[in-house]
């Protein structure tokens, strides 16, 4: 009796492990294997592992910028649109890591848990961008040699109509890995010293937080802080914030941002989304950094001029200046428009995010001062028929290096809604180079 009771024990155990085992591989198939399928060396979707199935990817008018013929991965035929879209699009070994080709990996093979990787058809799923691939070859050119990006948005509706990156490469011409950052999607993973484009910021917490109409302070080449000369391009005497804005003039945002105080400027800073992690459709960008809680007075003042430590991401800073163009309320950027089934089914469409960054009269003061830049100081003929407004940045990044040069802005229009930003790599002023850039790529758009 004893040795039939120890028997069943021993039986029932088994069972249980049993059990539990399959439980456990049930749980790791639904938690892994969407990574498992999508692995190089699964021969469904890669070839040697370079990927060769996967659905298509069209641009907002329909171009095929990557398809898959005769189990074979292809591009669109012309070499220019390959090179302005790659960045979006992805390689096909997937180097740049925040592609298409690579973020959306398992929804272009048209994994899903039932039937693994591929659906019935044998088809992967499709993504239609909202990216205008004519617009991302004008951007490119525009840069040309120079590395750099651009990036613009509808910001009535969030649509990202243009990502440029430069350098750039052919993604049929698929090489080893390099460290010159060809494969940096610069918008999206790039960090810039801002500049005097930081002063928006700025402005908005002067704005927010004082009678920033009657601030007033003097500019004598710049003023002295703690007996050190923080410089200015201009003798601007005594001024107050508009006339600061158009003549970005530096003395009067160091004091303003001196008055401000620093946890004052940092919440501002914050609320326009500086030491966050924003995601373009799911994919992470690299954070804008506002740090000044260790910072002297003179660094401090640095820091509200767009200087010090500060550090922008394209995309970031894209999202704040849609929003004021907005009225205050900030619509997230997006590119993926919609995902089909090979059969047509919608799987999943764009869904605008809305967040309110700013009141809508402050919004409109900034704008109004963004509109004095462009008309007094860079000049409408720049923008033929385009209402602009904007602000250029040179930021100095150590004592032998040439500025980058960056511009931001958007057209104040109702059926042109358009946000953009530039940033030109060592190539000097802001008013220089980007403005220029961004004046041949207004004219495409
Ligand atoms: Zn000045």
């Amino acid at each position: 009796m004893k040795w039939l009771k120890h028997r069943s024990l021993i039986i029932i155990s088994v069972v249980v492990l049993f059990l539990a085992g399959i439980l456990l591989h049930s749980a790791r198939i639904a938690l892994y294997y969407e990574d498992w399928a999508t692995y190089p060396t699964n021969k469904h979707i890669f070839d040697q592992g370079l990927l060769v199935k996967a659905g298509e990817i069209t641009d907002s008018k329909g171009t095929f910028l990557a398809y898959t013929e005769n189990e074979t991965r292809k591009y669109n035929s012309n070499v220019d649109i390959r090179k302005a879209t790659v960045h979006t699009v992805g390689d096909l070994k997937g180097f740049v890591s925040t592609g298409m080709q690579s973020a959306y990996l398992s929804t272009l093979a048209g994994y899903d848990l039932v039937n693994g990787v591929f659906n019935i058809s044998g088809k992967g799923n499709n993504i239609a961008l909202t990216l205008d691939s004519s617009l991302c070859v004008s951007a490119t050119k525009a840069l040309g040699s120079r590395s750099g990006t651009v990036g613009i948005y509808n910001y009535k509706t969030g649509e990202i109509v243009c990502i440029a990156n430069t350098p750039t490469f052919d993604p049929i011409e698929v090489t080893a890995p390099r460290g010159d950052g060809v494969y940096v999607n610069r918008f999206l993973s790039g960090v810039y010293a801002p500049g005097s484009i930081f002063k928006l910021v700025t402005t908005l917490s002067a704005l927010e937080n004082t009678k920033a109409e009657e601030l007033c302070f003097s500019c004598n080449y710049g003023v002295d802080i703690m007996g050190e000369k923080l410089t200015c391009m201009g003798m601007h005497g005594d001024i107050k914030i508009e006339k600061a804005l158009v003549h970005s003039c530096n003395a009067f945002f160091a004091q303003t941002a001196l008055t401000l105080g620093r946890s004052t400027l940092t919440k501002t800073a914050e609320k326009v989304g500086f030491n966050k992690t924003l995601k373009m459709d799911g994919i992470e960008c690299a954070q804008s950094k506002y740090n000044v809680s260790e910072a002297n007075d003179i660094d401090f003042g640095w820091s509200g001029i767009g200087q010090q430590n500060d550090l922008v991401n394209p995309y970031q800073y894209l999202s704040f200046v849609g929003a004021i163009a907005n009225g205050g309320e900030g619509i997230s950027p997006f590119v993926i428009n919609k995902i089909t089934s090979p059969k047509g089914v919608t799987l999943k469409s764009s869904s605008k995010s809305k967040t309110t960054l700013m009141s809508e009269e402050n919004a409109q003061k900034l704008k109004t001062m963004m509109r004095s830049n462009v008309k007094e100081n860079y000049g409408d003929y720049r923008f033929p028929g385009l209402e602009v407004c904007g602000k250029t940045g040179t930021a100095e990044i150590g004592k032998n290096a040439t500025p980058h040069s960056l511009f931001v802005g958007f057209i104040d229009s109702e059926d042109k809604p358009y946000a953009f930003i530039v940033v030109v790599e060592n190539s000097g002023a802001g008013s220089g180079t980007a403005l220029s850039v961004a004046s041949k790529v207004l004219a495409a758009l």
